[in-house]
């Protein structure tokens, strides 16, 4: 067998053979119909030998396993036929697996997703090493589309309906411990004892097959057994199973969970076999839909983002970091630093402001262990990273400095000086600054090519974008470096150039201010978040507004409207007089909304008069979402044009990250792709007539149209 697929095999002293994958040139493995086809030639080549006595699958590349089915192959496929005929074939051959006479397992060291945990359930056992880098599950709805090579029929045999559902429904990931708990492995062993553990096992199972299973399986309980075999029950969870799905997503715009439930239902009322061929079926249904081909395209833009940037600069080792600025932004970065390991110095002027932070900290982890996600002693050892502090002691030991103090330039550049006398000469210092170019905090900076920009967006823990900035004279090593620094931190850094309200909000700024002219035209604030909302937008644009603070929002517009003149700024004065009269957001309970117990309960009728808004207005809800989206097109076409964005898939990625726009439209320009670009440009030009100037399209868009071009080409 050649390694050059991937895959070498060898026979030990005990008869048992070792099957490894080892991708060349490739930090990750990865399935391929060439990897399954050599998988089926060496079950052929194996089968009758009587010497052979066990099988293991194991990898040569530490940390992974096999992250599952390569995802270009799973993209190149346009047709349902070929992509049913595809899963039938994986199919087959984990089916020869789980049909050879001898004892099989997998030694799992590290992430297993996908095809990796399908190779892994038809095997006779399951053990896993006690490392962090473990990872098991089946992602597949995520991308969507639905796990295909059986892991719709046999996760829930091998650990039971309901956690098999919570597996395939959300895409989670499990730790080594987490999936023993299920039943998902059946023994975890350290990892230098891995191989040797397998093998014993094999061993054994090998003269006493039963025995050996019975030692290893729990019992499931009664009342989990019950639910598999009584068909009324099932039927019972299955359906609540659909309703929490249908209160998540819309069938329509993400078929994938939905199918996924029909995969399962008929792994138990069909007979043995058929529900192969219905999860066969719904893949082939679900892999040609455009909602799959955006997720997969999102999937892989983001991989692509998180590699090194071009400049080929190394990064700089962050060893410990300090934070200046205990506030939202500051206590969240601490939160998700020490969440990795990571030594935090915190610094606030204020005692409340570290002893808050601290708090918030506390709570999300303990949230965490609410959901069996950590450990109760996790928490301990965490929050022990983070050293709060009122004075400047420790902030030489720190590689890198994020800086998150209030948005006033005067005191940015301040902090700034007094950090360079205390910090190394080679850390780099971040701003979190949302609006305030990079060049100019740095301009007075003793060392301004370690000065650059690190926007991270609220909540922290949750928002999985950044956006890194370079000013003028930022050196690509601390532009490495903090991008690494971003990937490390789980989150996804798109680089944008140094320009008032960088991109997310620069293009999220015309669809709030669209929203509020609506209202000033007066259609209803429930009625252009429901539009919103329907379009697939998470939450309405005036529900947004109230939860960034009317005062934020109001502040960002009035930077924005400075640099960008009137296409964004005449809506400021509604803010304007709304926060005057105490409407802040859901921060203060009074918004666009009133709030009870931190809850939104109902448009505040008074916003009208506020806004000075005219009698009721109607239009139909195709006109409210072109006025709000073709407004985001417009303005990123003009980032585009002004090089803020480098490409369309850094604007897309970071919409769809930062601002939660729609990822099964696959981002803002792939939507605009599929509408057309001629149409776009058509639309703007006569909403620009009808509405006002800001509606121009950009020369950009004007141009793609004369040469006949799309933002991707196909
Ligand atoms: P915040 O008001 O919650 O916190 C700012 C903290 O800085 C306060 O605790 C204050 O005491 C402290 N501070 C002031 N001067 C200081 C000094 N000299 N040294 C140390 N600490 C000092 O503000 P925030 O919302 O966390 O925002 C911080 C930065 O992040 C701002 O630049 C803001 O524009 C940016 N930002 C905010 C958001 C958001 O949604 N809140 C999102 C992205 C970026």
């Amino acid at each position: 067998m050649s390694i050059e697929e991937g895959i070498d095999h060898r026979v030990d002293e005990d008869g048992i053979v070792h099957v490894v994958f080892d991708r060349p040139g490739d930090k990750v493995n990865l399935l391929t119909p060439a990897i399954l086809r050599e998988i089926a030639q060496l079950l052929d080549h194996l089968r009758g030998r009587a010497d052979v006595r066990g099988l293991v699958f194991e990898s040569a590349k530490p940390g992974v396993f096999l992250a599952g089915m390569d995802v270009e192959q799973i993209a190149a496929v346009e047709d349902a036929y070929r992509a049913s005929e595809a899963a039938r074939f994986g199919q087959a051959v984990f089916q020869r697996i789980a049909d050879l006479p001898v004892p099989t397992a997998c030694a799992i060291a590290g992430t297993c997703l996908g095809g990796g945990t399908e190779l892994a359930l038809a095997c006779t056992f399951r053990v896993a090493a006690d490392d962090p880098r473990v990872r098991i599950g089946l992602p597949e709805v995520q991308l969507g589309i639905i796990p295909g090579f059986g892991g719709t029929q046999r996760l829930p045999r091998l650990v039971g309906l309901a956690s098999a559902l919570d597996l395939i429904l959300t895409g989670r990931r499990l730790d080594a411990a987490r999936a023993a708990r299920i039943g998902l492995v059946d023994k975890v062993v350290p990892l230098p004892y891995l191989s040797r553990e397998v093998v014993a096992l094999l061993r054994a199972a090998a003269e006493d097959p039963r025995g050996t299973l019975r030692s290893l399986r729990p019992r499931r309980s009664l009342g989990a057994a019950l639910l598999e075999s009584v068909p009324l029950l099932r039927r019972i969870l299955l359906i609540r199973a659909r309703r929490t799905t249908a209160a998540r997503v819309r069938a329509a715009d993400y078929p994938a969970p939905f199918r996924a439930l029909d995969a399962v239902d008929a792994a138990f009322s069909t007979p043995s076999g058929q529900g192969f061929d219905v999860e066969a079926r719904l893949v082939g249904e679900l892999v040609p839909t455009r909602t799959s081909k955006n997720l997969i395209w999102l999937f892989k833009s983001q991989t692509a983002l998180k590699k090194a940037v071009d400049s080929g600069a190394a990064p700089r080792k962050v060893r410990r970091i300090a934070v200046l600025g205990a506030g939202i932004m500051g206590g969240g970065i601490s939160q998700i630093a020490a969440d990795r390991d990571l030594p935090v110095r915190l610094k606030d002027i204020r005692y409340e402001a570290l002893l808050s932070a601290l708090s918030t900290a506390g709570g999300i982890w303990r949230e965490r262990i609410r959901k069996g996600q950590i450990a109760p002693r996790e928490v301990g050892q965490r929050m022990a990273l983070i050293a709060p502090t009122l004075d400047d002691r420790g902030l030489a030991l720190a590689d890198l400095v994020v800086e998150a103090v209030v948005e006033d330039l005067a005191v940015k550049q301040k902090v700034l000086a007094a950090a360079e006398e205390r910090i190394g000469e080679r850390a780099v210092f971040a701003s979190n600054t949302s609006s305030i170019p990079i060049t100019e905090i740095a301009a007075k900076a003793l060392r301004p090519e370690r000065v650059v920009g690190l926007h991270f967006f609220n909540p922290v823990h949750r928002m999985p974008l950044v956006e890194v900035i370079a000013g003028q004279r930022s050196s690509p090593e601390a532009m490495a470096t903090v991008h690494r620094f971003a990937v490390d931190l789980g989150k996804t850094p798109v680089i944008v150039r140094d320009s008032p309200g960088f991109l997310v909000n620069r293009v999220l700024m015309p669809y709030l201010n669209e929203a509020i002219r609506l209202l000033s035209d007066g259609v209803r604030i429930e009625v252009v978040d429901a539009a919103a909302t329907s379009f697939g937008m998470p939450m309405g644009p005036f529900a947004l507004l109230d939860q960034v603070g009317l005062d934020t929002a109001h502040h960002v517009a009035h930077v924005l409207h400075a640099a960008f003149g009137t296409r964004i700024g005449p809506t400021t004065p509604t803010l304007g007089s709304l926060i005057a009269a105490e409407r802040l957001g859901a921060k203060n309970g009074r918004g666009f909304y009133v709030y009870r117990n931190g809850r939104r309960a109902g448009e505040d009728g008074k916003v009208y008069a506020l806004a000075h808004a005219p009698a009721r207005r109607d239009l139909p809800v195709e006109t409210l979402q072109e006025r709000l989206v073709l407004a985001m097109v417009n303005e990123a076409a003009l980032c585009l044009e002004e090089g803020v964005g480098r490409e369309p898939r850094d604007v897309d990625v970071a919409m769809v990250l930062g601002t939660g726009f729609p990822a099964f439209r696959g981002g803002l320009l792939r939507h605009a792709d599929d509408l057309g670009i001629a149409v776009v440009v058509d639309r703007l030009s006569r909403l620009a007539d009808a509405q006002g100037e800001r509606f121009r399209p950009a020369r950009i868009l004007r141009e793609m149209v004369r040469e006949q071009r799309k933002f991707y080409p196909a």
